[in-house]
């Protein structure tokens, strides 16, 4: 058996402005990122704007432009919205770059699902998913943490790390970064999972769990595994069905682990055992395998390439997963690059390394995903849809609703995860505290009262 679970990305995004002529970038990042969001500055009179998809466009302080998606209960919802923020990413560089050119500035912003830029600041894609409150959701989160530091052999998204004029490829950049970030926390879970307690939702009832430990997927069958075996562990975890796992040190596994991509390092457990991070990966997946748990056509793929992702990584062998899991298609680039007489440390290799991140003009995912180079699940119908249209089954329908017509009707409003309110005197905003819920008689009302009435219109 299984249950419903809300689940939603944040993805930060790596952004710069290179020189289309000659010389250094004409912008900064911050500046860059600024310039990216003037129409949503110019339309919502901030930089923190909710969508009618239900999503969220955000510039926080520093420079990395975000996108989080509607509130999904659905693996293709997810995925749909997800690449949604891509698309409009991507809209906005082309647009700031036409200004730019107006400007005459020689100027072009990239836009990058990654995870860390050359200065070495990092940013992150966060997963969200809502979990029953239990008095248990410590040991919950503790009982995950093995699972969270090792999943990087399957959904990292590959890291070819510089350093000291030395190239080494590992599986996921975030980890590298994770380690150093917080080497001196004192936490097991702190870097891993925030459990700062914002559950967006009946804060009785629920919890959000906010992971902020991946890897950004450029591979749509990656996000996909990485928030579907996730999704499934959280099942078993709530029922206490996970295997006990405890690592000595998380902070070193997960370091170790990245850099190590024959999959040979072992990490400590407290029970006197050493595993390797497939062995890890293995034991959940049994669990899996050996719970009531119901299954989508969805779920079943992500299982399997999880199977033959750590058989990949067991075998020295990733030519089964190399057009799904981003580090193994990399590798498969990086290959062919060397083939051809560049090694890891050539700039050849950053550059192919960095444009398979790109999702502006200078990308190549979605050319690779043409040749059937990189597997694709979304439509773009889909995905054109799911930039204006929030998810039907969730608390997003609403608030999309609301957002489409107060702007059709240019009606001042505020929106939250968990509000939206008519900016007048004689309107309350309206909580929904039910993510669940698609249907709300309070909002169906507020809707009616939207387009302005007969006696309201100028000719009254
Ligand atoms: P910030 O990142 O600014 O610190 P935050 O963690 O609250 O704040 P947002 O960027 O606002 O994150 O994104 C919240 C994410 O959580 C969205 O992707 C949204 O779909 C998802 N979400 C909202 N409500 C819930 C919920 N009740 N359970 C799980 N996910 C949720
Ligand atoms: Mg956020
Ligand atoms: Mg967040």
């Amino acid at each position: 058996m299984s249950q419903r679970r809300i689940y939603g990305i944040e993805t930060e995004y790596g952004i710069t402005c290179a020189n289309t002529g000659v010389g250094e970038p004409p912008l900064g990042a911050e500046e860059a990122a600024h310039e990216l969001f003037r129409p949503v500055q110019a339309s919502s009179r901030s930089t923190n704007a909710f969508l009618t998809n239900g999503g969220r466009l955000y510039l926080d302080v520093g420079a990395h432009p975000e996108y989080a998606t509607a509130e999904c209960d659905n693996l293709p919802d997810l995925l749909a919205q997800d690449r949604a923020g891509s698309m409009m990413m991507a809209d906005l560089a082309a647009q700031a770059n036409k200004r730019l050119r107006q400007r005459g500035i020689s100027g072009a912003i990239h836009l990058f699902r990654n995870n860390a830029d050359s200065r070495g600041n990092s940013y992150g894609c966060h997963e969200n998913y809502l979990v029953r409150r239990t008095p248990r959701f410590r040991q919950m989160v503790d009982s995950l943490i093995p699972y969270f530091v090792t999943r990087q052999v399957v959904v990292g998204s590959g890291y070819l790390k510089l350093k000291r004029r030395r190239a080494s490829y590992g599986f996921s950049q975030r980890a590298d970064q994770t380690w150093d970030a917080i080497s001196s926390a004192t936490t097991r879970s702190r870097p891993i999972v925030n459990t700062r307690d914002e559950p967006h939702a009946d804060a009785d009832k629920y919890r959000r769990l906010h992971v902020i430990v991946g890897d950004t997927n450029v591979s749509e069958a990656a996000t996909l595994a990485k928030v579907a075996v996730t999704e499934l562990l959280l099942t078993l975890a709530e029922r206490g069905e996970l295997p006990r796992f405890c690592l000595i040190d998380p902070m070193r596994a997960i370091r170790e682990v990245c850099q190590d991509i024959s999959g040979t390092v072992r990490c400590d457990l407290d029970d006197g055992r050493a595993l390797t991070a497939v062995d890890i990966q293995r034991h959940y997946l049994d669990a899996i395998a050996g719970a009531d748990l119901e299954f989508t056509d969805l779920h079943r793929y992500s299982l399997d390439l999880w199977e033959r992702g750590l058989n990949a990584v067991a075998s020295q062998d990733s030519s089964a997963v190399d057009t799904e899991l981003d580090w193994a298609v990399k590798k498969k680039l990086l290959d062919s690059l060397s083939a051809r007489g560049f090694g890891l440390d050539s700039f050849e290799a950053s550059r192919l390394m960095l444009a398979y991140h790109d999702v502006t003009s200078g990308g190549i995912w979605q050319r690779m995903e043409q040749r059937g180079m990189l597997r694709r699940f979304t439509t773009d119908a889909d995905v054109d849809a799911a930039r204006t249209t929030a998810p039907t089954t969730t608390r997003a329908h609403l608030r999309g609703q609301f957002l489409t017509l107060a702007a059709k009707y240019r009606r001042d409003h505020t929106v939250d995860w968990t509000h939206i309110r008519l900016n007048d005197a004689n309107h309350q905003a309206i909580r929904l505290d039910d993510p669940f819920s698609a249907s709300d008689d309070r909002v169906a009302a507020l809707l009616a009262e939207i387009p302005p009435t007969e006696s309201e219109l100028p000719w009254a």
